[in-house]
Parts: structure tokens; sequence; C-alpha cells
């Protein structure tokens, strides 16, 4: 019998933890929010590069301290 094939694992940037998530019968999905963004021209952060992750937990966080709430779908 072949093992299963993990994906590869993404750290949160803010809590330190990984974003893996066990789906049963030793498989993981993966579920990181990616942020990259270059900062342009008349910026403070002009130039610069930012690329981080964020785990579902520090996600959900951050969308609770937003004062506009987000458009939220389900399905
Ligand atoms: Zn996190």
């Amino acid at each position: 019998m072949k093992e299963a094939v993990d994906v590869d694992d993404i750290i949160c940037n803010k809590c330190g933890k990984s974003c893996k998530i066990d789906i049963g019968y030793g498989h993981h999905n993966i579920e990181a929010i990616e942020v990259k963004h270059t900062f342009g021209y008349g910026s403070d952060l002009d130039m610069t590069s930012y690329e981080l992750h964020l785990c579902e937990e520090c996600f959900v966080e951050f969308t609770k301290g937003c004062k506009i709430e987000p458009e939220i779908r389900g399905f």
C-alpha cells in the first residue's frame, strides 16, 4: 500500500502555528491565507515587498477587527 503523499506545510506568520488541517485518513489540507504585496510610488513603503501567510484562526481574528464586515459567502 502506498503512503499518502502529504502536502507541504505552511507556518502562520502571526501565531507561528501550522496551517495544516487534518482531514482524516492520514491526509491533510493546507488552509493558509497568502498576502503578497509590493508597495508602489507614493506609499511610505515604496518598493517594499511583503509576503506572509495567516492561518484560518488568525484570519478570522483579523476579520473580527474590521470596521466594515467582509462579504462572506457559504456553500
Ligand atoms: Zn495563525
